[in-house]
């Protein structure tokens, strides 16, 4: 049986800017016209999208590579290209997705703006730029930027204030149905829900909250081998966990050791997640005798926490249970939603030896060089500390001993990854 898919690898390439043209205008009589080479257009981006009618990353199992397409390029007349479209990638609302490089948390998707995971490059500058008065005929023009390429790991963690978690057949399905109107399927085997069901649970006017019904791990979990982690990590951050127990033993185990066992798989999975408030729910009561029931609730109250008896099956129970978890709610904080790490913009330009060439061409200087471009696309040039590290940048990878081993001279113009400066000693 395939297992629900809530993790996956996949690569997105934005594209890359389209090159700059090299031309001349030309009209009937006129023997040579200024460089009129337009500019490239720009990359498409990647973008991602939530999309609330996905619930796993199921899809992604089939299509792992996104690219975007390349701008075009420019042309005569001063035409730039066109820019080419972003490509929209959907996505189920609480996906995480990382960079799998360097572990970098590239974005949540909890929220419904879209996020540009890859940006395009930008367009390479037509020759028309390069006209200076000393240099009237420049007869080239600049290349588009490579677009941003991610080897990216995704992980659906759901967006729900209220998790469900308990043994397989103690009715957590069944709850969600009746408070809400998420339709589940039901069944009475150990394998059930392999999608996440989020279930909107109305109050009052105005007032629900989310509760996700998860799928569970599976046969084994019943004999005590453990339910796995996967499951727990859509439950990592949900605001309160309702814990449910099949409070008369329907399958022969005893609801005191499930409650415990469950307990354990979540603080092994993680401390945090174990320190989420709880409300348990003692269900199936309609099964129950009221020893039983007595023996339970002697139970958690040793342990300082407040049970409500339930039978989700006729719904006994199960207001009061809504109207107490709401009120916890209105306590506790909101939905933790992951903040994405900042590019680090510097790092590269450690990387000891990193390669670059120096070309020159009319007296213009051209830097180009993989990791610089990244640095560039990213530091603003009016920021005089970001100016500050680009210098530091430029003397500690050697290409200012390289600039000056050609020749340069204050006030030479220098092209770095298509950026224009002026040389200053
Ligand atoms: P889950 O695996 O925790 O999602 O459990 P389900 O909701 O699928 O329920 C498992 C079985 O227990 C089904 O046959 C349900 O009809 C039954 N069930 C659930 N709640 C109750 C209840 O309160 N009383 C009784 N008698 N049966 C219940
Ligand atoms: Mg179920």
């Amino acid at each position: 049986m395939d297992s629900f898919v809530d993790e996956v690898n996949i690569t997105v390439e934005a594209g890359s800017g389209g090159d700059g043209a090299v031309s001349f205008h030309r009209e009937k009589y006129v023997a040579a016209g200024g460089p009129d080479g337009g500019d490239g257009g720009k990359g498409g981006d990647i973008v991602f999208l939530v999309d609330d009618n996905l619930n796993t990353l199921i899809d992604f199992r089939y299509r792992r590579k996104f690219k975007a397409e390349r701008g075009e390029n420019g042309q005569g007349g001063r035409k730039s290209g066109k820019s080419a479209p972003d490509l929209v990638v959907r996505v189920p609302r609480g996906t995480v997705v990382y960079d799998r490089e360097t572990g970098r948390l590239l974005a949540d998707m909890s929220r419904s703006e879209p996020v540009i995971i890859a940006k395009g490059g930008r367009g390479g500058r037509g020759n028309a730029h390069f006209a200076t008065p000393t240099r009237q005929i420049p007869r080239f023009s600049k290349p588009g930027f490579s677009g941003q390429k991610y080897e990216l790991h995704l992980e659906l963690k759901l967006l729900a204030d209220v998790g469900l978690v308990g043994f397989p057949n103690v009715g957590k399905s069944t709850l969600i149905s009746v408070v809400s109107a998420a339709k589940p399927k039901i069944a009475n085997y150990h394998f059930t829900t392999l999608v996440p069901n989020l279930g909107v649970v109305k109050v009052g006017e105005g007032q629900s909250f989310v509760m996700a019904d998860i799928p569970g791990l599976i046969e084994g979990a019943a004999d005590g081998v453990g339910l796995g982690h996967e499951f727990l990590r859509h439950v990592e951050r949900c605001r309160l966990i309702l814990h449910i127990v099949d409070v008369s033993g329907s399958e022969g185990r005893d609801p005191i050791s499930d409650f415990d066992i469950i307990n354990r798989e979540l603080e092994s999975f993680s401390e945090e997640l174990a320190a989420a408030p709880q409300i348990i729910a003692a269900n199936k009561c309609d099964l129950a005798e009221p020893a039983q029931i007595e023996r339970f609730k002697k139970f958690a109250e040793s342990r300082g926490l407040k049970v409500f008896e339930i039978s989700a099956a006729t719904t006994s129970g199960t207001k009061e249970l809504v109207d107490a978890v709401y009120a916890a709610l209105r306590e506790l904080p909101p939905l933790k939603v992951y903040e994405s790490e900042p590019e680090p913009v510097w790092e590269k330009a450690d990387a000891a030896g990193a390669k670059f060439t120096v070309t020159v061409e009319d007296g213009v200087y051209f830097v180009d060089a993989d990791w610089l471009e990244g640095i560039l696309r990213t530091a603003d040039m009016e920021d005089y500390e970001s100016l500050q590290h680009f210098q530091l940048v430029l003397k500690s990878s050697g290409i200012l001993a390289e600039l000056e081993r050609r020749g340069i001279k204050e006030g030479d113009a220098v092209s770095v990854c298509g950026y224009e400066f002026d040389y200053v000693e």
